[in-house]
């Protein structure tokens, strides 16, 4: 078997070490698999709570009429001309009545409690399950989905405020020979120490996301040309200056580099036309001779 691979970032603060087992590929589909029964699971576990809680609601509401019914045949009781003994009887009646009632609403309000911590669940559940739709299933930073509904939110804010947009396109160099040398998983451990390196490097405002394969991309608000280049080039940087060690074997892999396009927003040009001339700066950027930020 090929058991588990292990590449670790040499000289990173943020490295840990991660293991790989499985494709990229194979991961996402599990991972939309296991979404997709996730989220129907939660829905019958909602049905089903709906159900109760309205059963619920109806025993109490039955058990509320039931009290009603019987003060109002103990009320007639004592309407007319009565002997103690019979009092005595009717009070009798009324705190045994009141005790089945309050035994009721103990049990109702129980219930109730009980529904309300499974809905909270379910809700968490519900929660998770969204947030798995918008993430990369290999590096867990936000995948092309996310990337998209993040533009066109940042893209439509743009078109309405003066404040500067930049999108920044990022490539791996060589990235078919690197795995072609290494393997698949190697490729995919460098990917995801990739992500970390991204989103260490960003505002809290920005977004990185996998644009696709080897191609990452990062949203950045609020941020201009001269900016969005600063964060680009300490990315590239710290890319260039990592060495990377396969730990099983304690093999050096040889230095990895990406190349950046960027671009700024033009107002009303919408997120397609943004994304493209960040990409046909990234292929500026490999035809100068790749391990390069372009403007
Ligand atoms: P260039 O410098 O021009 O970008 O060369 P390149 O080899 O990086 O570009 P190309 O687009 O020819 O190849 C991209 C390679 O990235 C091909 C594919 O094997 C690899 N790749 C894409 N997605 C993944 C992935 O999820 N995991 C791994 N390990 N490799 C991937
Ligand atoms: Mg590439
Ligand atoms: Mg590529």
């Amino acid at each position: 078997p090929l058991g588990m691979m292990v590449v670790r970032f040499a000289g990173s603060k943020t490295a840990g070490s991660t293991t790989a087992s499985n494709t990229a590929t194979s991961k996402s589909a599990a991972s939309i698999r296991k979404t997709k029964e996730h989220l129907e699971a939660s829905s019958d576990k909602a049905d089903k709570e709906l159900t109760d809680i309205l059963r619920i609601v109806g025993t109490y509401a039955g058990a509320g009429d039931r009290y009603k019914e019987a003060l109002a045949k103990n009320n007639n009781k004592l309407g007319r001309n009565i002997r103690p003994d019979q009092v005595k009887q009717v009070v009798r009646t009324l705190i045994s009545d009141n005790q089945n009632f309050l035994n009721d609403t103990k049990k109702l309000s129980e219930s109730l409690e009980e529904s309300k911590k499974k809905i909270e669940e379910l809700r968490a559940n519900l929660t998770e399950a969204q947030e798995e739709v918008f993430r990369d299933a290999l590096t867990e930073i936000s995948n092309r989905r996310h990337f998209d509904t993040i533009l066109k939110r940042e893209t439509a804010e743009a078109d309405k405020h003066p404040e500067p947009l930049s999108v920044v396109m990022a490539d791996f160099d060589h990235f078919k020979k690197f795995n072609d040398n290494f393997g698949h998983q190697i490729g995919d451990e460098i990917l995801k120490l990739f992500a970390k390196l991204m989103s260490k490097n960003i505002r809290e405002t920005d977004t990185a996301a996998r644009y696709g394969g080897e191609e990452f991309a990062l949203i950045m608000p609020q941020t201009d040309t001269k900016n969005a280049l600063i964060v680009a080039e300490r990315i590239r940087r710290e890319l260039e200056t990592k060495t990377f060690t396969i730990r099983k074997t304690g093999e050096q892999v040889p230095k990895m580099t990406a190349s950046f396009g960027i671009a700024t927003y033009r107002r009303g040009e919408g997120g397609a036309q943004l994304v493209e001339r960040a990409d046909a700066k990234l292929y500026e950027a490999k035809q100068a001779g790749r391990n390069q930020s372009m403007i």
